[in-house]
């Protein structure tokens, strides 16, 4: 397991499993999620491990906490600056990625030392908005 080995904390067969499931994982997963995908194949996880892992690794860098979800707190394993949507019916987070620019209104931050720039976009995505268009059409047939 060398590619983990400059992790900073011991590494449990647990906290492997944890690290494993984020390499890589795109789908911005909350803390229920990872553990519940995890326990099948190891009945050992806890969901307290799933928690002090992911703070250990967000204190580290290693991972962004995401607060985009209202109802839970979804966390990335992609930690390059980059910005999310979110669909409001099925709570998917699609990353934002290429150069995406925004203009600042620079008279309201020209003091201000910018560290960080993100934008949060919540809407539906592209399967809702279909699956809301068919209903739509289901209620105008039934009237
Ligand atoms: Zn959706
Ligand atoms: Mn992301």
């Amino acid at each position: 397991m060398h590619k983990y080995k400059d992790i900073g904390f011991a590494l449990t067969p647990q906290r492997i499993a944890i690290l494993e499931y984020l390499d890589g994982n795109k789908g911005h997963p909350s803390a229920d999620e990872i553990y519940k995908a995890i326990l099948g194949t190891l009945p050992t996880m806890s969901l307290a491990t799933v928690y002090t892992t992911l703070a250990a690794l967000n204190k580290r860098g290693k991972l962004r906490m995401l607060t985009i979800d209202p109802e839970k707190r979804r966390y990335d394993p992609d930690i390059a600056d980059h910005s999310h949507m979110i669909c409001i019916s099925c709570k998917r987070i699609i990353d934002l990625d290429g150069d995406a620019h925004y203009a600042l209104p620079e008279a309201l931050v020209k003091d201000f030392s910018v560290l960080t720039c993100s934008i949060e976009l919540t809407g539906l995505c592209p399967n809702c908005k279909q699956q809301e268009r068919a209903s739509t059409e289901e209620d105008q047939y039934v009237r």
